[in-house]
């Protein structure tokens, strides 16, 4: 059987440093908040070009973040309505209900599976405060005119960079294009931990500053409680984990891309949709996918699934 996503066989590459990176956490007695959470923020701010990446527990609590400390620094109000795409996992629209937002739906594109931005209509975007647009299965949504116009109206732009992380907009990293941006380090995700992480990146000092506190219990002196915050910090030994997986991970990337590309030239099927590839036309310039998924459309879709299966080729 060839599984859709084997994460021993992914891990096994970088096993022995990924043993010694966790053995050294274990013996060092420092599992909270300790160096190699600071340096893996360093790394990945540096990687990303950006002036700060947080550690979190995982992907829904960077979002979640990112708009409660909108909240508290009151740019965003209990109620406002954020636009966000409705084909995405739900964490996206978890993260605003759950902070007292409200979702505003919006269909993607049929052959991106992510918004087009320029075409999204004036009497919506009249009505939000904050748009999140997610760079889902690892293609970077982003329009520079539609970013100018978030600009102009004052409204707020998050993105979901939870399944893009290494992904490239003509050389600006996803995560870094808008107002801040929210990461996960799921075990299947394209920079993978092995258990639950997350992070956050923004080039705003005042966003950052407060999160740095509300995933610390709100606390910037040890035992003083200036906002309600939340545990919500990344792991000492998960950290440890994604500094070796992040040195590899612009390699992993561009396998994936090799691989999309032997899907896109191999897959001759009039009943087979595939996505949008580097080599239509209309496809942007400057776009690095990094296909955390392929994902094709068909009217068939549980007979293909199930044709697949039956061939040992899991979907
Ligand atoms: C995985 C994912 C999340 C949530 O990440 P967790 O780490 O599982 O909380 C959010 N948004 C998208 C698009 C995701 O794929």
């Amino acid at each position: 059987m060839i599984n859709q996503l084997d994460l021993k066989l992914v891990n096994a590459r970088y096993q022995a440093e990924i043993e010694e990176a966790a053995v050294s956490v274990i013996r060092s007695g420092r599992y909270i908040l300790g160096p190699n959470v600071e340096e893996f923020e360093r790394e990945l701010s540096e990687y990303m070009n950006v002036k700060h990446v947080i550690g979190i527990s995982n992907g829904l609590d960077a979002l979640r973040l990112i708009f409660q400390a909108y909240i508290e620094l009151g740019k965003l109000s209990l109620g406002d309505e954020v636009l966000v795409p409705d084909n995405s996992f739900i964490a996206s629209a978890l993260a605003l209900s759950s902070v007292g937002l409200k979702p505003v739906f919006i269909a993607p594109n049929e052959r991106t599976y992510n918004l087009d931005l320029d075409s999204i209509p004036s009497y919506i975007l009249d009505r939000v405060k904050a748009v999140m647009l997610v760079h889902l299965y690892g293609r970077i949504t982003w329009s520079p005119d539609f970013h100018e116009n978030m600009k102009n109206r004052g409204i707020l732009v998050v993105e979901d960079n939870a399944q893009a992380v290494g992904a490239k907009y003509n050389g600006v990293s996803s995560g870094t294009l808008g107002n801040a941006g929210a990461m996960s380090f799921y075990p299947g995700k394209n920079l993978g931990a092995m258990g639950d992480a997350g992070g956050i990146s923004t080039n705003d000092d005042e966003l950052a500053e407060l999160i740095y506190y509300l995933r610390n219990y709100g606390s910037k002196i040890k035992y003083y409680h200036d906002y309600l915050g939340h545990n919500c910090r990344l792991d000492e030994i998960q950290a440890a984990i994604l500094r070796v997986k992040l040195k590899y991970l612009d390699d992993a990337n561009r396998r994936r891309r090799e691989i999309a590309a032997n899907y896109c030239d191999g897959i001759q099927n009039d009943l087979i949709k595939k996505p949008l590839s580097s080599s239509d036309e209309v496809f942007r310039l400057g776009d690095e996918h990094i296909w955390h998924q392929y994902v094709i459309r068909t009217e068939n879709r549980d007979g293909l699934a199930k044709y697949m299966a039956d061939n040992q080729i899991g979907s």
